[in-house]
């Protein structure tokens, strides 16, 4: 799993740093937050999914690992 925020849509809520600080941090100046790494552990994904979900700006995108070997459709 990968994260990433789009600034462009944040509005400085602090929901996801609140909900994974292990992964999210919110700049003391501009209020911005940024992601404090980018490929997450498995033990983080329910959390990060969540704050995803929780997220007021719709800022943070989530993607999922493919599953190795697989075909596609
Ligand atoms: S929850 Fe969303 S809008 Fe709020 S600080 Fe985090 S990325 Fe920004």
């Amino acid at each position: 799993m990968q994260v990433s925020i789009d600034q462009d849509l944040c509005c400085s809520s602090g929901q996801c740093v609140a909900t994974v600080p292990e992964v999210f941090e919110q700049d003391d100046h501009d209020g911005l937050v940024r992601v404090r790494r980018t490929t997450l552990a498995p033990a983080l994904h329910a959390d990060v999914r969540l704050a995803s979900v929780l997220c007021p700006g719709g800022a943070i995108t989530v993607t999922e690992d493919r599953p190795a070997g697989g075909r596609g459709a």
